[in-house]
């Protein structure tokens, strides 16, 4: 079920748990601003999520309040995953899903990063 994005932050969510080291993760990178895991369901050859350190719901709150050295902490930890990933040569794609629409479903902000093959189509369905 999508989340509503307006729910204030669950300390509960399940991403909240991996960063507190409640919930064994796959991890492949960690800064001060984000911590990286491999997708527990992956959906391409590398299907890796990033979270911020920080508690927001959805890109929706993290735009809206998180300070602007988190965010840039944040952006540039997407980049270093990418590139110890070593999808940046052949390239990759990302997504954030948010709210409803966007069908999220886990209420801590992540970006999906896919790689490993080509993509093609934007919207599967
Ligand atoms: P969303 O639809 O919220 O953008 O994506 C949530 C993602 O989190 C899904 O791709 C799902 O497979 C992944 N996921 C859900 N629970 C866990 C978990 O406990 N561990 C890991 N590593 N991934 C999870």
């Amino acid at each position: 079920m999508p989340i509503d994005p307006r729910e204030p932050y669950d300390d509960s969510n399940i991403f909240a748990r991996i960063l507190r080291g409640e919930l064994p993760c796959n991890k492949v990178y960690e800064d001060d601003y984000a911590l990286a895991f491999h997708d527990i369901r992956p959906q391409a050859p590398v299907h890796v999520l990033v979270i911020p350190k920080g508690a927001y719901v959805s890109w929706d709150d993290f735009t809206l309040k998180a300070l602007d050295g988190e965010i840039a902490g944040f952006m540039r930890a997407v980049g270093n995953v990418t590139r110890e990933l070593g999808v940046d040569d052949q390239g990759y794609r990302l997504m954030v899903n948010m709210g409803g629409h966007g069908h999220q479903e886990v209420p801590h902000l992540h970006v999906h990063i896919f790689g490993g093959r080509q993509f093609r189509f934007m919207i599967a369905d």
